[in-house]
């Protein structure tokens, strides 16, 4: 008996999966996916991240000369995450109370072993898939940063792991990430500050220079962390803070990076102390042509379920953004999971099962499409 999307996703919401601890979801995933005649293996991803669990990959045979079909969602959710219960009421499931439900991004998985069961069950499997199932996304895409690609035989595919039903992401953003250091000089604030420098104060002259929020239609800006000083009586000696530049325009996303570190040098010059400037990219940003397959593959499998793709810029980046690096082009499509990240996040389940009908869909339409 092959279980359908719901059964699926029902036992996945109660396995608990926060990111970093992903064992038991790993553990149901291989030997799920093993009942289901896959190869499975699981990465050592989690030796670089300091997770409990791989990236579990497996890779199903289908027809040869049919290009491979990548399936990507993640097994990780956010905090509060453990201890789900899936509570279903009017056709939507929320969850019992005080957690996340999961369907971030459980509803992904949840519609791939569906598809791979029901195909298996009629013997019509005929697309190669590459399922590709990852650890810590929800901390900063680190499984799929970290995925072992020497295991992997597909290049392109689809990312379950977008919000609206019938929304597929064209377009998502590069990210960088940067960590400014202020050096003061600690003394006792009441018997010598005039001998000490202020380190709060270099790093409030910085932060009245930056632009922060929303640049423009495409591109933000964040401070997200400070750190420093230790009591009142003492003159704070060092801070730190922590920012992100996220752009759809690479060369917006270059000046403004720019503009953030000459600040730190002018901050630097002016007060004669130390200041460290770091950054790195943290994932760089997809673009897709409406006319690019991946697309029109996943159009065509909407129309026929009678829903008008539409086509969304997202603010946020996922697995499609690292995997990109890997030279991996995964378009990401939406589950139906909504209020994500609160501990009101549901699904409807009637979306549930259209995410369920369009990868079917897709399936077939790539046969004909992407075979030789
Ligand atoms: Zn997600």
């Amino acid at each position: 008996m092959s279980k359908s999307v719901l059964e699926y996703l029902v036992e996945m919401v109660q396995i608990d999966s926060e990111s970093l601890d992903e064992r038991a979801m790993a553990d149901y995933l291989i030997k799920e996916l093993q009942q289901l005649g896959g190869e499975v293996r699981e990465d050592k991803a989690n030796e670089k991240t300091g997770g409990n669990a791989g990236n579990v990959i497996a890779w199903f045979d289908g027809k040869e000369g049919i290009e491979p079909l990548m399936l990507n969602a993640h097994m990780d959710t956010v905090t509060p995450g453990n201890g789900v219960v899936p509570d279903i009421r009017g056709g939507i499931m929320y969850s019992a109370g005080g957690t996340v439900l999961g369907a971030d991004d459980k509803s992904g998985i949840a519609m791939i072993l569906a598809v791979i069961a029901q195909r298996k069950k009629e013997g019509n499997l005929q697309v190669p898939l590459e399922v590709v199932f990852t650890i810590s996304e929800e901390i900063g895409l680190l499984g799929a940063k970290e995925l072992d690609c020497s295991l992997l035989r597909s290049k392109r595919g689809y990312s379950l792991d977008g919000n609206k039903m019938g929304e597929l992401v064209k377009a998502s953003p590069s990210q960088i990430n940067y960590k400014v250091t202020f050096q003061g000089k600690s003394v006792h604030a009441g018997v010598e500050p005039e001998k000490g420098l202020n380190a709060i104060v270099i790093a409030a002259d910085y932060l009245r220079k930056l632009p922060d929020g929303r640049i423009d239609e495409v591109t933000t800006m964040n401070i997200g962390k400070i750190k420093g000083g230790k009591a009142t009586n003492i003159v704070c000696d060092e801070v730190m803070i922590e920012g992100e530049i996220r752009s759809h325009k690479e060369n917006k996303l270059q000046s403004l990076l720019e503009l953030v570190q000459k600040e730190a040098e002018s901050v630097k010059e002016k007060w004669k102390t130390g200041v460290k400037f770091e950054w790195h990219t943290s994932f760089k940003g997809l673009q897709f042509e409406e006319t690019e397959d991946l697309i029109e593959i996943s159009h065509e499998a909407f129309s026929s379920l009678g829903i008008n793709q539409g086509l969304v810029i997202n603010g946020g980046g996922s697995d499609a953004n690292a995997l990109a690096e890997h030279g991996i082009r995964l378009a990401v499509v939406g589950t139906g999971m909504q209020k994500i990240h609160t501990i009101e996040e549901f699904i409807d389940l009637e979306d549930l099962e259209t995410g369920y009908q369009w990868l079917d869909n897709i399936l077939s339409i790539w046969e004909e499409r992407c075979g030789s």
